[in-house]
Order: structure tokens, then sequence, then C-alpha cells
């Protein structure tokens, strides 16, 4: 932090920074906008609307295996005959009632015959001249899924505010959403500062490195489900910069990276209270990412990440992801941290929470995970083979080859 920083300057640990973005963010209490859009294009966005049943679910009792629909009172001990009345496939209903001592050949996902509530398994009956044998007794509801058990006509199958995936896509297909209301996906500006950083397409000189921020903002911000919106890059002169960052505030949020340690020439700070900023907090007690800097101008929160490319990506899927999700319009979405077995043991230095970017996989059924690259400043290349961060607490101890650990997987 720089010398003479107002009294606002507070070091949290990783806990209360995560907690002050979700107060933040979630206190801010804009409602995104809505919008209709196709199935098909839905994946990711977030539901405006409540979703309801428009019809029992499943519609009538489904037969869940191929077999006889049969009376359950006229099957209670092994070695029954029953009359075989006829057959009904999946996609037809049989005409008439099934009476005692009858039944109905059936097959998966047909309707139920009326006068039957259970289906034998074929594997459970074998012909017997014009009959059928059953051979085990059955109970009512057998091998049914039964009118409504999923959801009744008209009530609340998905909540406005669900994200929607795979599972939900499904739902929405089976109660004939072909279009759905969703929140607009929030803009979110990237602006990386840096005399040093030229755009990737030119051919930088040997002091110089390409822009490799924006690429990955906008990769983490796209997987958020927002739209990224890459503003040129910042130099490190304050008239330049602020015209850049007046320009990004168009956006809903903005992630500005670099120009927020110490140095002489980290000026976004300084531009960002000229404009009137507020800020929540500048630092967190994580490695890396320590200068983090969260806060709102004229409206717009913003979050200036550390240039280094590893700080840069570790705080944005910290923390920007998570106050994206909030813009959304789906909450709060904390970084989701499971556990695995550590590979080889990792020297940790107790205070800060520690981000290692790491192998996640499964061996002998079991999840592991190992330390990639030479876990230096900086370390694409290690960032790149890694699927994951070793998570490091700040005040546990050194984890040791066995371990369980705290492990958060990437976003794809
Ligand atoms: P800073 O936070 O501005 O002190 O930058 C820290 C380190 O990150 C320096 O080595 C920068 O060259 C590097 N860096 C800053 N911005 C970028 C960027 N957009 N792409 C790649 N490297 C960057
Ligand atoms: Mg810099």
């Amino acid at each position: 932090m720089k010398p003479g920083t107002p009294a606002d300057t507070k070091m949290l640990s990783f806990e209360q920074a995560l907690a002050e973005v979700e107060t933040r963010l979630t206190s801010a209490g804009v409602p995104p906008a809505t919008e209709s859009v196709s199935l098909g294009e839905a994946g990711g966005r977030v539901l405006a609307e409540d979703i309801k049943a428009d019809r029992d679910y499943p519609p009538f009792n489904r037969s869940t295996r191929d077999g006889f629909a049969v009376r359950s009172q006229d099957v209670t001990h092994a070695d029954t005959l029953l009359t075989l009345d006829g057959e009904v496939r999946a996609g037809e209903y049989f005409q008439t009632e099934i009476g005692p001592g009858h039944c109905a050949a059936i097959m998966t996902g047909a309707p139920l015959p009326s006068g039957t509530d259970a289906v034998v398994m074929v594997e459970h009956t074998s012909p017997q001249s014009d009959k059928i044998r059953i051979e085990r007794p059955i109970a009512s509801f057998e091998n049914v899924v039964h009118k409504g058990s999923e959801a009744r006509e008209g009530q609340r199958v998905l909540p406005k505010g669900r994200r929607l995936r795979a599972g939900e896509a499904a739902l929405l297909a089976s109660v004939g959403k072909e279009k759905v209301a969703v929140y607009v996906r929030p803009r979110v500006a990237i602006l990386p500062t840096g005399d040093e950083v030229v755009p990737i397409g030119s051919k930088p000189e040997w002091y110089q490195v390409r822009n490799s921020n924006s690429a990955m903002l906008a990769a983490v911000v796209d997987s958020a489900g927002a739209a990224p919106w890459e503003i040129g890059i910042g130099p490190d002169r304050k008239e330049a910069l602020r015209d850049l960052i007046v320009k990004a505030m168009e956006a809903d949020m903005l992630l500005l990276s670099g120009g927020v340690s110490m140095g002489k020439y980290d000026f976004v700070e300084d531009v960002l209270e000229e404009l009137g900023a507020e800020f929540y907090f500048r630092g967190v007690a994580i490695r890396p990412g320590k200068p983090l800097v969260f806060g709102r101008v004229q409206g717009k929160f913003f979050f200036g990440l550390p240039g280094n490319p590893v700080s840069s990506f570790v705080t944005c899927t910290l923390f920007a992801r998570a106050a994206i999700s909030v813009l959304m319009g789906c909450g709060f979405e904390r970084p989701l941290f499971l556990r695995a077995r550590l590979e080889k043991s990792v020297h940790h230095k107790a205070g800060l929470t520690t981000f290692m970017p790491a192998r996640i996989d499964t061996r002998n059924t079991e999840p592991v995970v190992s330390l990639v690259g030479w876990q230096g400043s900086g370390d694409l290349v290690g960032v790149a083979e890694a699927n994951g961060f070793l998570v490091v607490h700040a005040e546990q101890p050194s984890p040791a080859a066995g371990d369980w650990v705290d492990v958060m997987p990437m976003a794809s």
C-alpha cells in the first residue's frame, strides 16, 4: 500500500474480503434487465421467471419396466396365473379396463391400463399355454412412477434466479418452454494497464510483455456467464489512464489489472480516487494477489487486480467471479472448495491463504492433487497445466503428502 492512503485502507483475511464483496454486491440491489431467449441459447444464463409445471409429471402412471401390468391384489403370492388381454407400448394407451385375474403386456414408458397398479418385470414371468405365470408377489405401484409424483400441475419446478445447466434445460424442455426469460448478461470491462504491456498481435521488444491478462480475464468473465468487453491497454500515465477508466465505467463492472502495487507508477488507485471512488478494501491476506483492491466508482463496482498474471487469475476467480454471479441475478456464488489427497508435501508460510496452481485427478478412485509448474511469479506455463488450485488456509500448518487438503477446481 502506498504511504498516505486514506483511513478506509484495510487488509482483510480471505473470508472477510469475500464477505465484504458479498455484502456490497447483494445490498446494491440493482435488478438486472430481462430478455427472452430460446432454450438453446439459455445455457449458463440465469432464469428471470418462475417456471411452473403445465401438467402433472409424469402425466400418467408410467411403467419403468418392460413386463406385465397387473392388479397387485391378484398377485399376492408366487406363481399366479393371469389371462393376457393384449399389449400397450410407449406412445399408446390401453383402450379397455383390465379385470380381476387379467393382465396386459407393457413396455417401459407406457401408461398403465386402467384397473392395473403395478408392473411385473418380464424376467419374473413365463408363458404358460394361453396364460402368463407371475413368479413372485408384487406390491402396489412397484415399477410404476405415480402420476404427479415428480410435480403437480401448476407447481413451481424452477425458481427465478436459477442458473441454467443441462438438468434445468431438460426440465424446461419437458414443460414446453421453447423460450425463457433470463437476465441480460452484465457487461464487464477489462482494462489491463502497464507501459510494458503490448497487444498480443505485436512483436514485443525484449523489455516488453504481451497482454495475457485480457484473454485470461475475458475467459473467466465468459465462464461466469457475463459479457467481457476488452478495452485497450492503459498506460502508466494518469491522464490517459483516466480516459480509459471513464470509458470502462460504461460497463456494469470494471476489472482493471496492474498498477495497484506500491510502485511509483502504479496510478490505478489514484485515478479511481480522483473519479470519486469508494474503496471497500485495499489488500487481502492471500498469496498470490495481496494488493487486490475492491470498491465502487460512480455506481459501478470495480476490482483492481494485481498485474502479475497468476495473481490476476486467482483474484478474478475468487472474487470477481462471485461478484459477477450477483450481477447475473443468481445470488452470490462462492468459490467452491472440495477435498483431495495431497501427493507431495508442500511448504506453507503461515499468515496468508495460499492458492497454488495444481492438477486435480482421480487415482485409484480417490481424488488427488499435485502442484504444477515452478510456482514462481507469473508462471503461465504452470497455470496452463493446472485444472485447479491447492488451497492452504492462512493458519494451516504445511500440508504433508497423504493429507486431505482443500482444492478449488478451475471453472471451465
Ligand atoms: P504490476 O501489478 O503492474 O506491478 O505488474 C506486475 C507484473 O505483471 C509485471 O511483471 C507486469 O509486467 C505483469 N503484467 C502486468 N499486466 C500484465 C498483462 N496485462 N499481461 C501480462 N503481464 C502483465
Ligand atoms: Mg505495472
